[in-house]
């Protein structure tokens, strides 16, 4: 294995998760098998101490009865019932030098019986075994001395339950293999589909981040899990990202423009002076038009910086006791001559007086800009009524037009700051105007509302508390 493999290995997260799915499934499915062998290892040497006890105590208890005749009589007996197992059978009868009685089964004469000795006897019995000379079979005996003196000897061989221990490995083994290589399998290929969306949320970042287009989107499986809503969520994301950025280069692209008029303006009225030269009049009348070109830019660099405040929440009002009709009818004269030169017909519906405690100068700015987009768009011939009135406990300002109206899918987002209606792109336009009015309004502790019919007009409605 080559090193960046190895590294690839150990270090994307794909294969550590495998990895450890790997290990622990392998080490659970060990314990368990290793457990089970423990248990069958157990419970067949149980039995077999089971069988050599109970088989013991028939002996003895066929010795007492009628010598050793009658425990010859009793192993020939045995050896005829299905159940018989092979066993090692002796009576030694203290005094006597050589066993009593001596039984061995057929074929088992690979234990070295010189071993086969009397073990001291604390308890009246005990256990011992004995060793194979060429296997790993063993003689398992319990050596017990019955009331009147004799000592009994049953021994059994060990070679059934090995047998059956080693035929539970050989399964167990092959049983691990292929649980291994399963785990293997199924962790790599788990673990694989698992990561896919992370992987396909990795690709969209590296293609944007490759060509620099946020047009790039991660693939959504619709299978509802989390990392299927994250993917989802990535997307939404992308999107407003690339909305935002495509606004903001279109009102860079509008502010440049907007800028550039009147510093055109300005420097046509500074060269012209210059050149022609003239009298103190001239030259006073190139100031003053260079003042009102100037003005103009300042105004506009003022309501970016505006919004760039109310965005930040820090839009600072100064409050005071006004008259709310004086404020409208004065925003409303300011647009007299652009609605002339439109032809289109502005009114006014107010009252006399209408006492309010709000900031003057913010508050004829939110009105001005709903004026001044009514206009905007409504085409020739229109007409554009600004009225105010008390409801209840609200003051309500409304700039009604007949002018091109709101699309219904641009309703909910013209408060947006840059946002920008698709039919108002002939117009320019830096999207800022209602962000502000809205800003405006809140900070008053009031709201911005707008009702539209598309075709047939727009309703612009600023309502402050009273
Ligand atoms: P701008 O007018 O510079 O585009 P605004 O924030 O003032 O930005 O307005 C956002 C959008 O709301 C406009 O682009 C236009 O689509 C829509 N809008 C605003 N006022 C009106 C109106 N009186 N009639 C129709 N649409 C309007």
């Amino acid at each position: 294995m080559s090193s960046g493999w190895r590294e690839r290995l150990t270090r994307t997260f794909g294969s550590r998760l495998a990895l450890w799915y790997f290990v622990l499934f392998a080490t659970g499915v060990t314990a368990v098998l290793g457990l089970a062998y423990g248990l069958l290892g157990q419970t067949l040497r149980a039995r077999d101490r089971e069988v050599i006890e109970s088989t013991l105590v028939r002996y003895a208890t066929a010795f007492g009865a009628g010598g050793l005749r009658a425990l010859d009589l009793a192993i020939q007996d045995e050896r005829e019932t299905a159940r018989y197992e092979p066993l090692f059978v002796r009576v030694l009868i203290p005094g006597r030098g050589a066993a009593a009685f001596f039984s061995l089964p057929a074929g088992w004469d690979a234990f070295d019986l010189q071993q086969v000795q009397v073990p001291p006897l604390p308890e009246g019995r005990a256990w011992m075994e004995v060793r194979a000379r060429n296997s790993d079979e063993r003689l398992e005996l319990l050596t017990a001395r019955l009331r009147t003196g004799e000592l009994f000897q049953v021994g059994k061989s060990t070679a059934a339950r090995e047998e059956l221990l080693e035929r539970f490995r050989g399964r167990a083994a092959v049983l691990v293999g292929v649980i291994v290589v399963a785990a293997l399998i199924g962790g790599a290929t788990l673990t694989w589909s698992a990561l896919r969306p992370l992987r396909n949320m990795t690709d969209a970042v590296g293609r944007i981040l490759a060509t620099g287009s946020l047009h790039a989107r991660v693939p959504v499986a619709g299978t509802g899990d989390s990392l299927d809503d994250a993917a989802a969520l990535m997307n939404q994301m992308l999107e407003r990202i690339e909305r935002l950025v495509e606004r903001l280069r279109a009102s860079l692209d509008n502010v440049a423009h907007d800028l550039r008029t009147p510093v055109t303006r300005l420097r046509a009225s500074l060269e012209t002076a210059l050149q022609q030269g003239g009298t103190a009049d001239d030259y006073r009348r190139a100031l003053g038009d260079g003042l009102e070109e100037a003005e103009r830019l300042v105004t506009m660099l003022d309501a970016i910086m505006d919004l760039a405040e109310a965005e930040s929440g820090t839009l600072k009002l100064k409050p005071e006791p006004v008259d709310l009709a004086a404020i409208i009818r004065s925003a409303t004269e300011l647009y007299a001559d652009l609605a002339e030169e439109k032809g289109i017909a502005l009114t006014t519906a107010l009252p006399e007086a209408m006492p309010a405690k709000a900031d003057p100068v913010r508050l004829r700015q939110a009105i001005a800009n709903l004026i001044d987009n009514a206009l905007k768009y409504t085409p020739r011939g229109g007409a554009v009524a600004v009225s105010a009135a008390a409801q209840g406990p609200e003051l309500s300002i409304v700039v009604a037009d007949t002018g091109i109206g709101v699309d219904p899918v641009d309703v909910p987002h013209i408060w947006e700051r840059l946002y920008r209606g698709d039919r108002s792109r002939s117009e320019r336009g830096l999207g800022l105007g209602l962000s502000l009015v809205k800003a405006i309004a809140e900070a008053h502790g009031g709201r911005a509302t707008v009702e539209s019919v598309p075709g047939a007009g727009a309703r612009f409605a600023l309502i402050l508390p009273a």
